[in-house]
């Protein structure tokens, strides 16, 4: 926890392993971290006094020493189609969003793991924002606690959250123990007892952390792939330098063997016009995924101000799509949901942020592109 001593420890993003051994340090039993749990995060109190089956005497150091403190709600917007964004400020005045997407018989949250990000993929919208700092623990979670709090259950479902996909601003896996910390609260059945295929970790690749993740998490794996080919996933997505895909590949392999994920691996391919659209690359792409166990997840790109892509014509999407089945590949295309409140995948800009260091990224990213797009056919 990179708490200050001057503040308080914010319990929110405590995993239960860890609340246990803060209370032993107290000398307190380990079912004290059970109940606390419990009360921050399913019954959603942040009030030590609330907390009645906890001693007098434990609910006054906690009051003392510790805080249970969330991001406040800067924005909330909400979408004609249901989605729902929320820009939230936190405590050292930056801003992340946090998307809630309904769909039939269930219901998605998008969450941020860091202030911008430091990967600098050319079709993202927050790599333009840079990267800025981890989230806490508090901070991820604090994202799905609100979202809980405040949508209302739909009818016949206990709650409208039902899944939680870490594909917001930021690379979870460059801030490993916050995320690391949230997934287990997601999972854990003392806080919002999800199960493991509900959340989803989405990562374009850091290597080294993923061949850890399996020691400390079994949640769903989706990896940012964009490219079939190492030339154009380095221009893509510019951490490929240091995990070519081959790499990335074996340890896709060994994180859906030591989780034993039924579902394997969710490849996401964002379709951009004439870059990585084109037959061949359907073609290369299914030679890449061969043997790994899972689906792809075409997601046509989402446009934004100053973008160097285009959207796919739909024919083209649909040409991509059945290419990958017929060669077996079971293939989502992901629709946009949201984008009238700039919610959609890529669009997340922290809009009230002062965004001065903007021009000067896009002119640095424009100089590292290669010529605009053209039609190979
Ligand atoms: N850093 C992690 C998590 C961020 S989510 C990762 O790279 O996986 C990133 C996802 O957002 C991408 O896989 C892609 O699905 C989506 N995305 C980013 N920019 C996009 C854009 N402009 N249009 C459509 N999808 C985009």
């Amino acid at each position: 926890m990179a708490a200050e001593t001057s503040t308080p420890l914010n319990l929110l993003g405590y995993s239960r392993s860890q609340l246990t051994e803060l209370l032993a340090q107290w000398g307190e039993p380990r079912f004290r971290a059970t109940q606390l749990v419990k009360w921050m995060h399913q019954r959603g109190v942040t009030d030590f006094d609330a907390m009645t089956d906890v001693s007098r005497k434990l609910r006054e150091r906690l009051s003392r020493e510790t805080e249970v403190a969330l991001p406040e709600i800067a924005l909330e917007k909400a979408s004609g189609d249901g989605t729902v964004k929320w820009v939230l400020r936190l405590a050292d005045g930056n801003a992340i969003e946090t998307v809630f997407i309904p769909e039939s018989g269930r219901g998605t949250l998008c969450i941020s793991s860091q202030v911008g990000c430091a990967l600098d993929c050319t079709f993202c919208s927050t790599a333009q924002q840079g990267f800025n700092r981890n989230l806490t623990a508090a901070e991820i979670i604090g994202q799905v606690w609100l979202a809980m709090q405040r949508l209302p259950a739909p009818e016949g479902r206990p709650r409208a959250v039902s899944n939680v996909v870490l594909m917001g601003m930021g690379e979870p896996l460059a801030n490993y123990d916050a995320v690391v910390a949230a997934c287990q609260l997601m999972t854990d059945d003392n806080a919002y007892g999800l199960s493991r295929r509900r959340v989803t970790l989405s990562t374009s690749g850091l290597v080294p952390a993923l061949d850890r993740l399996s020691e400390d998490t079994d949640v769903a794996l989706a990896v940012s792939l964009h490219a079939p080919n190492d030339a154009l996933r380095d221009r893509l997505v510019p951490i490929n330098r240091k995990y070519p895909i081959a790499r990335l590949m074996e340890s896709c392999r060994r994180y859906v063997e030591a989780t034993g994920a039924h579902s394997g691996v969710t490849f996401e391919y964002v379709l951009l016009a004439g870059v990585n659209d084109r037959p061949e690359h359907a073609n290369q792409l299914a030679g890449v995924l061969r043997g790994i166990p899972g689906k792809i997840n075409l997601i046509p790109f989402n446009p934004f101000p100053g973008a160097p892509f285009d959207r796919p014509a739909e024919a083209d999407i649909e040409r991509f799509e059945r290419q990958l089945q017929k060669a077996g590949y079971v293939t989502t295309v992901r629709r946009t949901r949201g984008d009238d409140i700039d919610a959609a995948c890529g669009q997340l800009v922290g809009q009230v942020e002062d965004r001065t260091n903007r021009g000067m990224r896009m002119i640095r990213l424009h100089a590292e592109l290669p010529e605009r797009p053209r039609r190979a056919s």
